[in-house]
């Protein structure tokens, strides 16, 4: 791991997007109503989903939907279905989506609020492709499968979800290990700390919140990986802390977060980590970390090699 981090050493803040261009979200603020409850198991129906242990419910707001609710419901369902697949469950028993229809564009930003619901507005010139490959609404359930933490450390719940997003994507053939390399050597870069900046807790720019905490979560995942050879990884992390109870509708302190996903891999890696890029600027060296995961970039074309040294790690990331 140290090989990776080098040591270099300011201020601002945003809730936005992982995509450089993407439109501002802005913060959902919402006093919680009474539990909306694991259900009295309502049957599952158009706009019902069971999913994982998890009933879904998928509600409409602006404009008339962009397309029938069968299709909505799919993408829903499709979505769900992936954080399941990689979770062992959903992780929250019930959760309320709904989909605003506005503007002209195709899937916009989403929000999440307390493992509760989720808000994405779609535009009149969303498609049924368009849905099959979001990315939006895996990025917001995936909000669930955390705690919420005090907002100096949101980089490290939107990083969670701006990293395991292609991942889990990619587990389920919704996206290929091409797709989630480019994005990755695209963007990735962007966590890395600017001159002046400081820890992750300290520095709140765009680019330190989104991808300062997806580097931080792959960092995690690798080096997981690497010392246990593939037997641990960044989903025991996570799996731990829900049977602890840290969904998204809970507040944890990162020590918390910490202890708990240490214990759950029987490492150090996050505490480790955690000093490092959070409580220093801990730079990473990432051209040396894509060659020991043996992934190169050439014109915006990814290509893998197979005998680098860490190529096994890479290789489990989407698979294992
Ligand atoms: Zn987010």
């Amino acid at each position: 791991m140290t090989r990776w981090l080098l040591l270099s050493a300011a201020l601002a803040t945003a809730c936005q997007s992982p995509t450089e261009d993407a439109s501002v979200a802005p913060a959902a603020v919402t006093e919680a109503p009474e539990d909306a409850g694991p259900t009295d198991v309502e049957p599952e129906g158009l706009g019902r989903i069971h999913v994982g242990g998890a009933v879904i419910r998928v509600e409409y707001d602006g404009n008339e939907p962009p397309l029938p609710a069968e299709v909505m419901d799919a993408w829903v369902r499709r979505s769900a279905r992936m954080v399941a697949d990689y979770l062992g469950e959903f992780p929250v028993p019930s959760l309320e989506v709904t989909l605003v229809g506005r503007g002209w564009g195709g899937v916009g930003f989403g929000t999440h609020q307390d493992g509760r619901w989720i808000t994405i507005y779609c535009g009149r010139h969303t498609t049924e492709r368009g849905l099959e490959n979001d990315w939006v609404m895996v990025h917001e359930m995936l909000h669930a499968a955390f705690p919420d933490l005090e907002r100096r450390h949101r980089w490290m719940q939107e990083g969670l979800s701006t990293y395991l997003e292609p991942v889990v994507r990619a587990r389920a053939s919704n996206t290929t290990d091409e797709e989630v390399w480019r994005r990755w050597t695209r963007s990735m870069h962007h966590g890395r700390p600017a001159d002046g900046d400081e820890g992750l807790d300290i520095t709140h720019t765009w680019g330190r919140t989104y991808w300062g905490g997806a580097l931080f979560w792959l960092m995690a995942d690798v080096e997981l990986r690497t010392q246990t050879n593939n037997r641990r990884s960044l989903r025991h992390v996570i799996q731990g802390l829900l049977r602890e109870g840290g969904n998204g509708r809970v507040t944890w302190s990162t020590r918390r977060v910490i202890e708990v996903g240490d214990a759950a891999t029987g490492t150090t890696v996050l505490r480790d980590l955690y000093a490092r890029m959070a409580e220093a600027p801990g730079d990473v060296d990432l051209d040396q970390l894509y060659t020991e995961l043996g992934v190169q970039r050439s014109d915006g074309q990814i290509f893998f090699d197979d005998q680098a040294p860490l190529a096994h790690v890479r290789r489990a990331i989407t698979r294992e």
